[in-house]
């Protein structure tokens, strides 16, 4: 496989994901599409290099990669499974924590528990 097909192998996998994965998440959803681990990392490396992708890191769960296009959206982190989710919307009134003289920039919500998938195997 090329290294252009390998690339759009990988950001197409991301932009169907159901949320940021991992480098090794994302190179066991392509199992069969001979690209090797390795190949995984120097792409998702490259994409993060040419702005099409973004590292992403909640609470602690290492590394995650998502197409950096998407819409603002945050995530739910599921402690079972460890699969991180997109969540559309956002939070109102975020502003109304912050402290008289400070100036927000940006936000992040993480929202964490059990997945639906990891709930009904319980
Ligand atoms: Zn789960
Ligand atoms: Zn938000």
């Amino acid at each position: 496989m090329s290294r252009a097909k390998q690339q759009l192998t990988v950001f197409r996998a991301l932009g169907e994901a159901d949320g940021p994965l991992s480098a090794r998440e994302l190179w066991s959803r392509l199992g069969g599409a001979g690209v090797g681990l390795a190949t995984v990392y120097r792409a998702l490396r490259r994409g993060v290099e040419d702005g099409t992708l973004e590292s992403v890191e909640l609470l602690g769960g290492g590394v995650r990669y998502e197409p950096k296009d998407r819409e603002h959206h945050h995530h739910f982190l599921c402690s079972i499974c460890n699969h991180a989710f997109d969540l559309f919307g956002c939070v109102e009134g975020l502003e109304s924590l912050v402290p008289d003289g400070f100036q927000m920039t940006g936000h992040e919500v993480v929202l964490r528990g059990t997945c639906d998938e990891c709930a009904n195997a319980a």
